[in-house]
């Protein structure tokens, strides 16, 4: 049997990479998504197992230690993860599973799994992203400040990743995802 594709999304915080993937699953609804793990405390409406596994920190160092996750960052002040078994199983099973992760995460994907696709989410402008985060509302304004911050770097590394996306229109962005992976999938023999 054919394994799932592995999809890689990433690009700063605030950019509309939730926003695409949840658009994404409206026309893909084969595809898979990975519920990660954080230590970071559940925004208002999150629910444990949904948006995310919310761990304390000796948790989630616990399971990082037992080899529980395919990838882990510490960003913007708290620790992140993608547990391992469900993404591997479902891979497996044929299924496609996007991963929805930080730069730091993507780069170890990218190594440990060279066949995964990284689509790197580009905001129109840094005017625009800060817009965005401050938007969201979800934020403090030193946390808002600190990922403005740490989008400077992760914006230069995108050249790194496979396919570099603006996200200006939603729309257009989530098609232009959705074109991607079915282009990798027609190109794929096994
Ligand atoms: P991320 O998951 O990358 O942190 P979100 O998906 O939470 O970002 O999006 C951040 C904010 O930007 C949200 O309020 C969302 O509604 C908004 N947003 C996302 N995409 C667009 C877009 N193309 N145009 C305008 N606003 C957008
Ligand atoms: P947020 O706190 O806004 O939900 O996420 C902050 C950052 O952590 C985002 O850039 C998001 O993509 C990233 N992130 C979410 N889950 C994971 C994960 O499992 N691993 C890594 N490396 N980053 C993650």
């Amino acid at each position: 049997m054919k394994k799932g594709l592995l999809i890689v999304l990433s690009g700063p915080s605030g950019v509309g990479k939730g926003t695409i993937y949840s658009h994404l699953l409206k026309i893909m609804p084969d595809l898979t998504v990975s519920v990660s793990a954080t230590t970071r405390s559940p925004r208002a409406g999150e629910k444990d197992g949904v948006q995310y596994y919310f761990l304390d920190k000796g948790e989630f160092i616990k399971k990082r230690a037992n080899g529980e996750f395919l990838e882990w960052a510490e960003t913007v002040g708290n620790f992140y993860g993608t547990p391992k078994a469900p993404v591997i199983e479902k891979l497996e099973s044929g299924k496609d599973v996007l991963l929805e992760i930080d730069v730091k995460g993507a780069h170890q994907i990218k190594a440990a799994y060279p066949d995964c696709v990284t689509i790197f989410v580009l905001p129109p402008s840094e005017e625009e992203l800060k817009k965005r985060l401050v938007g969201r509302g979800t934020e403090t304004e030193d946390q808002v400040k600190a990922r403005l911050e740490l989008a400077k770097s992760e914006l230069s590394e995108s050249v790194l990743f496979d396919y570099r996306i603006v996200n200006d229109d939603l729309d257009r962005a989530v098609r232009e995802v959705a074109d991607i992976i079915n282009k990798i999938k027609g190109e794929r023999k096994c």
